[in-house]
């Protein structure tokens, strides 16, 4: 039990991860023992849970406004990261991707493998457009940003890249430069706040995680514009359109649709709730360490996302020192929490080591009150004054 007064811990890392919603759940729970059947099988019992899967494809290509044939399913966005990049660039050898300099590592590794071009980030985190004009190639086939960041919070412009892409992409016809240029966004922290719509945004790809957003980990999905050409990175029995080969995980599939349909259900109304929560928290961390310093854009912003600096305090030990109190937050990004580096995210919008050191984040979700965010601020004025 942590000593916050309950008998649960205060959990304040839904950008890590976000316990699965008791519906979904419910959703899943049949195709794990009842209806375990292999969807490609020939009986009626096993068409019944193709039927399932496609329904879900449904509920998910309604939701985004996309044609079902535009969803592949994928295990997670680290999955549906790495089938876009390498998907593309494959099926266009010798041409090159443009990356932003905070993507996450999932973007960053596989786009390293074609010696990505990296476009800088200001110093709020949010792409400097005229920098990125200048990045791309007349042989870029493929820029990569995320939609929002998964440290700092920070929502791109994806709708302004998406108009600067259709700019370069109408000057290559004019020039007879018949390489495509597509748009793909790492959707992975979007879903629970943010508009999910492709077509209206202007994106060819889209990565898209359910274990962030409520559903089981390790589901999740790529969103593929229809005529966008892309290599199968699993091959094998050819589904999922020929793209991700491997009998389909049926539950996952089910939860993630399930949590997505709910994420963009309640979008405005958790969003509105989480940014006064946010709010709340900023004002009274302030009051209580008025040295603080928040990261990241003020008003592009995820409303979950609080990202601070406390001068001079060794994140690390704040950190387990509030896990004992039963106080569980991040200091970095949970997803590559393998190194001991200082994060790449930070030093793009020019944090020191000392400053990324010296950073904690706080990302609020669902469960998440303002009680357990004052208590938070009187634990952390104990152990940062003491
Ligand atoms: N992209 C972003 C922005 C993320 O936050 C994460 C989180 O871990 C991922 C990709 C990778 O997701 P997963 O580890 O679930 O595959």
């Amino acid at each position: 039990m942590g000593k916050n007064g309950t008998q649960t811990p205060i959990y304040l890392d839904y950008a890590a991860a976000t316990p699965v919603n008791q519906d979904v759940l419910e959703a899943m729970q049949p195709f794990f023992v009842e209806e375990f059947y292999n969807p490609s099988a020939g009986y009626l019992a096993a068409k019944q849970v193709r039927k399932t899967i496609e329904t879900a494809r449904h509920t998910i290509a309604k939701v985004l406004g996309a044609r079902p044939a535009e969803i592949v399913f994928t295990a997670g966005a680290t999955e549906a990261n790495n089938l876009a990049i390498h998907g593309v660039m494959k099926a266009f050898p010798g041409s090159h991707v443009v990356v932003s300099a905070i993507e996450h590592e999932s973007v960053l590794a596989p786009a390293k493998q074609y010696d990505a071009l990296v476009a800088p980030v200001l110093a709020d985190g949010r792409i400097d457009v005229d920098s990125l004009a200048k990045t791309i190639q007349p042989k870029t086939v493929l820029v990569s940003i995320m939609y929002a960041n998964n440290e700092i919070g920070t929502v791109q412009p994806v709708h302004d890249v998406a108009k600067l892409i259709a700019q370069i992409r109408s000057e290559r016809v004019n020039a007879a430069n018949r390489t495509p240029l597509y748009l793909h966004v790492d959707a992975a922290q979007a879903p629970l706040y943010l508009d999910l719509h492709p077509g209206r945004l202007g994106i060819d790809l889209m990565s898209l995680n359910g274990g962030k957003i409520y559903g089981p980990k390790q589901s999740g999905a790529l969103f593929v514009r229809t005529g966008v050409n892309l290599q199968p990175q699993v091959v094998g029995g050819g589904q999922e359109f020929g793209l991700r080969s491997g009998t389909e995980n049926v539950p996952a599939i089910v939860g993630f649709a399930k949590a997505l349909e709910m994420a963009q259900q309640q979008r405005n109304d958790e969003s509105k709730r989480l940014a006064e929560c946010s709010q709340y928290f900023i004002d009274l961390l302030k009051e209580a360490l008025p040295f603080i310093q928040i990261n990241g854009s003020k008003k592009h912003r995820l409303p979950n996302n609080v990202h601070i600096t406390i001068s001079g305090i060794d994140n690390e030990r704040i950190m387990m020192e509030l896990d004992e109190r039963g106080i569980q937050c991040a200091v970095g990004s949970a997803c590559s929490a393998s190194n001991d580096e200082p994060s790449h995210v930070l030093k793009a919008i020019g944090l020191t080591d000392g400053e990324a050191q010296a950073s904690l984040r706080f990302t609020l979700g669902r469960q998440t009150t303002k009680e357990q965010l004052a208590f938070v601020v009187r634990t952390m004025r104990e152990l940062i004054h003491d």
